[in-house]
């Protein structure tokens, strides 16, 4: 099979959704899956639908209409807040969206109504990660404009943590929009379905949490895909890691200097870098750079260590695996090494383990 390409444990996935929803579950939130690391790969998007998540979340619309044209059977979320340019694509394509602009929901009013149709809003409240999202003091009058909106249905609230300001969710913000859920309630005598809490930073604040307020709802992508939390980037219990392998080939492979010899100037990068003299050494180059992944956020599973890349070779130190030209190198990736990967058109997406999922649609 062309190389580069990443292997997709389609059963690993299957597993590691399975497990976050019964742990989810246990204190009655369900998970929505959020599906924008894997490009809406409607193959890989199958086996969340198979597990019973009743919504299917991305941040493109793009994403959204991939999944819908291969016959993915699912409500569809769209996690980034609309672009006012983007609002009649949004009301025809997505059944719900997250909001915090007036502006915006008085446009897909606008075309909710056009196309007779109702589209669901949850809208977000700024919790200090400083993203999206509205004041809480603003809230209020929010609402107030938003059920005066014909087209749209009010369907919750929710919050996002981790993502701009690195600030994670704690009881102190929790019970904060578990009291606006209410309170909103209250005043405007409406019913909140979702209060959703925020996404793969919220594991820890979940664990620790004996009452989980209002929250009846987590968005959560990385925890399915790389079965770790958000915050510390620590692996879930009873979950995989390593459901995607990037694998590459060597095209060179030979004994060379460590420091590179003559007058030094800047590198493809932009930037002039320092190296240490430590003689001769096993050096091999491999076929895939920048323009294929993000080579800061992939580890060797070999015994091999990256030494810089360009846009289309990694350099490794082949000092100790000695790998010949033709031999290959397994990588584990990050979430943004993964993102890009999945979405690069030079990699080869090649889905393994089917058989351990029998809700795989025989699509990709
Ligand atoms: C990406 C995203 C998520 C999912 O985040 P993970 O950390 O992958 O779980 C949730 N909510 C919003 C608004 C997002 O953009």
């Amino acid at each position: 099979m062309k190389l580069p390409r990443i292997d997709v444990d389609i059963g690993k996935i299957a597993h590691n959704i399975q497990q976050l929803k019964g742990l989810y579950g246990s204190k009655g939130i369900k998970i929505t899956a959020v599906t924008k690391v894997i490009g809406g790969n409607p193959a890989i998007a199958s086996v969340l639908v198979g597990k019973d998540i009743g919504i299917l979340a991305d941040s493109r619309i793009e994403n959204i209409v991939k999944m819908r044209k291969s016959g993915i059977q699912s409500k569809f979320l769209l996690l980034r807040t609309p672009a006012l340019s983007q609002v009649e694509e949004v009301v025809a394509y997505t059944d719900i969206s997250l909001n915090s602009e007036l502006v915006v929901l008085q446009e897909l009013s606008k075309y909710a109504i056009r196309n007779k149709t109702v589209h669901e809003v949850i809208l977000m409240v700024e919790l200090g990660d400083l993203r999206e999202g509205i004041m809480p003091l603003e809230m209020n009058d929010t609402v107030k404009e938003v059920l005066k909106l014909r087209g749209l249905s009010l369907m919750g609230i929710g919050s996002n943590f981790a993502c701009f300001g690195g600030i994670g969710p704690d009881e102190d913000k929790i019970n904060e929009l578990s009291s606006i859920a209410t309170n909103l309630e209250t005043k405007f005598k409406i019913v909140l379905t979702i209060v959703s809490g925020g996404n793969s930073a919220n594991y820890h604040w979940f664990k620790s949490s004996k009452n989980v307020g209002r929250i009846n709802n987590l968005r959560v992508g990385e925890s399915i895909f790389l079965g770790r939390e958000a915050l510390c980037r620590t692996p879930i219990q009873n979950l995989y890691t390593d459901a995607f392998t990037l694998v590459t080939e060597v095209i060179e492979s030979k004994m060379k200097p460590s420091k590179p010899y003559g007058k030094s100037y800047q590198d493809a990068n932009g930037e002039i870098r320092e190296f240490k003299e430590k003689g001769l050494m096993n050096r091999a180059i491999l076929a895939m750079g920048g323009q294929d992944v993000e080579v800061s956020g992939i580890v060797p599973r070999q015994d091999v260590a990256i030494l810089g890349a360009s846009s289309d070779h990694i350099v490794i130190n082949n000092t100790k695996s000695n790998l010949k030209v033709g031999d290959t190198v397994e990588f584990d990736l990050n979430y943004n090494a993964l993102l890009r990967a999945l979405n690069s058109s030079y990699i080869t997406k090649n889905i393994i383990n089917i058989n351990e999922c029998k809700n795989v649609l025989q699509i990709s």
